[in-house]
């Protein structure tokens, strides 16, 4: 997707604070975090949304949820949130899937 700013972070067009890469996935810190720690785990092939998802993307979707608490204890928390905003009324704004990963402050931030 050509205008699509994860995949330009994917192709190193832009750029982004990467914390983790392997062939089909990659972590980036939010640039615009809500808590100490806030990270973003993405594909690299464009998937728009968990409401654009079915069965041919399970192994890529659990993949992702296994790397989230991988990086949060990596990074020293010792619990943390997940969450996943699909579709505009979901509060997605970016349209290429992604899970936030994020902790580390005494009050949990909560949208
Ligand atoms: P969402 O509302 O779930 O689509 O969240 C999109 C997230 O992407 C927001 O938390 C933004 O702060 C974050 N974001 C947008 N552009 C960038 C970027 N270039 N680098 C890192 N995070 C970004
Ligand atoms: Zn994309």
């Amino acid at each position: 997707m050509d205008d699509c700013i994860f995949c330009k972070i994917v192709k190193k067009e832009i750029p982004a604070s990467i914390v983790y890469e392997d062939d089909e996935l990659m972590a980036f810190k939010d640039i615009n975090p809500i808590d100490k720690v806030h990270l973003l785990i993405i594909p690299k092939q464009h998937i728009e949304s968990l409401l654009t998802c079915d069965p041919i993307h399970k192994d890529i979707l659990s993949k992702m949820l296994l790397l989230a608490p991988k990086l949060a204890l990596e990074f020293g928390l010792k619990g943390f949130r997940t969450m996943i905003n699909s579709g505009k009324e979901g509060g997605q704004e970016v349209f290429h899937i992604h899970f936030h990963v994020y902790g580390g402050s005494e009050r949990l931030a909560k949208i």
